[in-house]
This record gives structure tokens, sequence and C-alpha cells, in this order.
């Protein structure tokens, strides 16, 4: 091991040197942890180089299977139930702007109250735009209806509008409007960008540009201060433009914001007029889920080669009120129908929640899942590349699994309605 003195002269001692350099002798674990929580002790090589031992990953859990902690021993601070990232958020510098001399707007779709993907590039786009303005610049994002997210510090959001009365729920474009308009009024921002998307963004995109006289630029994919590169005829061609006020952006138009936590500090708007809309939103219907396109699906229960129980697998589905989908392998066996099969020769999914059972992850099945944004994998083998693209792994049998997992969600169903039952008593 190594030692300083108080001269800052480096001590080496050749033995330990010797041991550590060799995996395989019998005190080399001794001599590379020494912290109580296993963690790395500093190790420094002949050369006086600090070295990393990239082995002497995880350690053994109580029933004796090797456990890779990616939280780093951050496990505990993230308190239960929160996401590993979650844990590193807090760790990342604040970015403040006090009395913003301007607002860059972004107005994010939130399916299902959630930022999505795209939102997340169109607010790394606004920090971009942003930054090419003199002044101190602020990201404001004005999101509609009722907000499920968490996470907009983490997103880049300076500051938030929640416009979350009822009268912003469901389809109200008309309504929405006039609060942009408002907006504009409001903040006279330099840019507004939406999602290029068919979950609102480019329909309420649109209607803002046509009130406010302004010519957007769709499909934008590649935008700086004077410039923008959009995609043309179906995305054949590449147009490029000098960068209007308006933006609706395509997906990965620009990195997310990893880097840093904004405020979102909540900003308040003057009072909007209510809009009579020409059409009324009537609220959901439930549809069965496999009447839905497995293309548009917002959840998806895929079955693999994996799945040796298929009765088990539909019921799961039904359930969890998922979409079924399957891998090619599981549809070349006649287990199920070619229009389920993702992937390169199947379908391409966008679903929020890929839920993949017993799939390996061949390069073809993947291509099909590139645009979900949360993908889980149920897989007896650790090391498959589903489970490393996955956000969330489960290993183990998944006949086993998704007994468990249709057992819990009856469990949380019959605890909501006996919840609900007290309520109205
Ligand atoms: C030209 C071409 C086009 C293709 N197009 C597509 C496509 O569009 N879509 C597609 O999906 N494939 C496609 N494929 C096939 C693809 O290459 C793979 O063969 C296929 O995706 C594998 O399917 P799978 O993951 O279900 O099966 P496998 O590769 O056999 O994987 C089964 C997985 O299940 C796990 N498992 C086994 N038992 C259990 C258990 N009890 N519990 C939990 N997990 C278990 C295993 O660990 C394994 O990871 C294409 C191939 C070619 C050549």
């Amino acid at each position: 091991m190594t030692d300083q003195n108080s001269f800052d002269v480096l001590r080496r001692d050749p033995r330990a040197e010797r041991i550590i350099r060799n995996r395989l002798h019998p005190l080399h674990d001794t001599y590379i942890n020494t912290g109580a929580g296993g963690e790395l002790t500093e190790v420094r090589g002949p050369s006086g180089l600090l070295r990393k031992n990239p082995h002497n990953v995880g350690f053994i859990g109580p029933n004796g299977i090797k456990r890779i902690d990616r939280l780093k021993g951050n496990a505990a601070a993230s308190g239960k139930g929160r996401r590993s990232s979650a844990a590193q958020e807090t760790l990342l510098p604040l970015h403040q702007v006090e009395n913003p001399d301007f607002y860059v707007v972004v107005v994010p779709d939130m399916v299902g109250g959630r930022l999505t993907g795209q939102d997340k590039d169109v607010i790394g786009q606004a920090h971009k735009l942003a930054a090419g303005i003199e002044g101190n610049g602020a990201v404001l994002a004005v999101c509609f209806g009722q907000s499920k997210e968490e996470h907009f510090d983490t997103a880049g959001v300076d500051r938030l509008l929640l416009l979350d009365d009822e009268g912003y729920e469901g389809y109200c474009p008309e309504q929405r409007l006039a609060a942009l308009v408002q907006v504009e009024s409001a903040y006279k921002p330099p840019f507004w960008l939406f999602p290029d998307s068919v979950d609102g963004g480019s329909d309420l995109g649109s209607r803002l540009a046509a009130r406010i006289g302004e010519r957007p630029a769709a499909q934008a994919w590649q935008v700086n201060n004077q410039t923008s590169i959009c995609r043309g005829a179906a995305g054949t061609i590449d147009i490029t433009r000098t960068t209007p006020r308006l933006l609706l952006l395509a997906q990965e138009c620009a990195d997310q914001i990893d880097e840093t936590r904004h405020e979102a500090l909540p900003v308040e708007l003057g009072s909007v007029p209510t809009v009579i809309a020409k059409l009324q939103d009537q609220g959901q219907v439930a549809v069965d889920p496999n009447a839905i396109s497995l293309a548009e699906a917002e959840f998806i229960l895929a079955a693999g080669n994996g799945i040796h129980n298929w009765d088990q697998f539909h019921t799961a589905a039904s359930v969890l009120g998922a979409t079924e989908g399957a891998s090619r392998v599981a549809v070349d066996d006649g287990f199920m129908p070619r229009v389920r099969q993702v992937g390169a020769t199947g379908t391409w999914v966008t679903a929020r929640v890929y839920l993949a059972v017993g799939i390996s992850g061949a390069i073809q099945h993947m291509q099909g899942i590139g645009q979900c944004d949360k993908v889980i994998a149920i897989n007896t083998d650790a090391g498959c590349d589903m489970v490393k693209r996955a956000a969330l792994s489960t290993i183990g049998d998944s006949q086993e699994i998704l007994d468990e997992l249709m057992k819990l969600v009856q469990q949380f169903r019959t605890q909501q309605s006996e919840g609900g039952d007290q309520d109205a008593a």
C-alpha cells in the first residue's frame, strides 16, 4: 500500500504492490478492499499513478449471488423506491438563473402527465438556443393538464408554468392556444419550441404560428440561433433555412440535459379567457388493448422464446391491460400471430413502457423498440442484450415472475377499491 509523509514523498511498498498486481494472491482482496462497504481503496501503481481494479465489481449478497451496486453506495441516501438516476440527480450541480433577461418557451407534450423523451430533447435544444443569445436566459416550460412529472429539474426546466385547471384537460387546443397567446404577450420569448409530434405539439405549435402570424420550421432536427435544418418530403430531403422564432422539433434534435439540475421555479399567468370549444372532449373510453395497433400502443407486454406458459402470458397481458407483442421466434413457432411481431421485419413500436419477457434482444428485435421510452426485461440471463438495454430488469423464470406480478397487481387493485369504498363511506 502507499503512504505519503508530511513532505508528500511517495513511499512504496513493493510487497503490497506485488499482491495488488496478482489477482490470484490469497491476500489480494484484503489489499484491494479495505473499506467497510467494500469500496476501492486508492491503489498506486509503480509509477505513482492511481490505479483502478476493474475486476473488483460488486459484492456477494446474503443469498450467495453476486450483486453489482450501480448506485456506488448511494442507495441508502437515495431513499426507498427511488431510481438510481435519482440518486445521481441530487449530486448534479444546480443551474440557477436569477432575474432572467428573457425566456425561451417550451411547450412539452406531457403524454400521460410526464415529459416524453422528445420533450426532453426539445428542452435540451431550448438551452442551446438560450446560450446563443446575449444575456441571462431561462427555459420556461408551459405544461397543460395534470402533471405526474417529478423530474422537471433534471430535465432542464428553469421556470415552470403549470396550467392544470379542468379547462386544460383532454382535447382542448383552443383553450391551450388562448393561454399561449397570453404567454406570448407576457414574455415575448425569442423562441417558441414545440415537439413536432402527433401527441399535440405539432398541432398546437401550428395553431400558435397561425395566430401570431409567424412561419414555423417543421421537423427541425439541427438547429442553432442562425440556421435550422428541417426534414422535408417525408424525410427524404433536408431543407436549410434561417431559424424562425417558432420551431417544431423532431426527435433527437438536441442532447437532453444530463449534467445540471435546474430550479423549475413555478411562475403564474394572469387569467386566461375561457374559450368555447367547437369539439367537446367526452373523456377517455376503455378499449381492448389488443384492439390498438402495436405501433400506437402505450404499454406492450412482449413474449419471446422464454415464455413456456402461453395461457399465463395472455392472462398477464389482460390483467396488466397491456397490448401483446412478440419476438419473431414466438411468431415463427406459431404461438403469436404475425401482426404481433415487433422488430425490423415486424412493427416498429413507440410504447412508453415495453415489458419484454423471455426475449434475448437480438439486433433485429432491438431495431423495433428503439423509440420506446422505458424498457423492462424479465429474463433468466442477466447478461443478455435486452437486460443491457432495459431501465429495469428482473432476473428469473418468466412464469414465476409473471405470476408474482399478477398477484401484486390484483393486490394493489383490491387495496385501491377498498380505499375508495372507505372514502365513499
Ligand atoms: C432477416 C432477419 C430478420 C429478423 N427480424 C426479426 C424481427 O423483426 N423481430 C424479432 O424479434 N426477431 C427477428 N429476427 C430474429 C432474431 O434474430 C432473433 O432470432 C429473435 O429475435 C430471437 O427471439 P427471442 O429473443 O424470443 O428468442 P431467443 O433468442 O431464443 O431468446 C430467448 C430468451 O429467453 C430467455 N429465457 C429462456 N427461458 C426463460 C425463462 N423460463 N424465463 C425467462 N427468460 C427465459 C433466454 O435467456 C433468452 O434471453 C430476424 C432475423 C433475421 C435473420
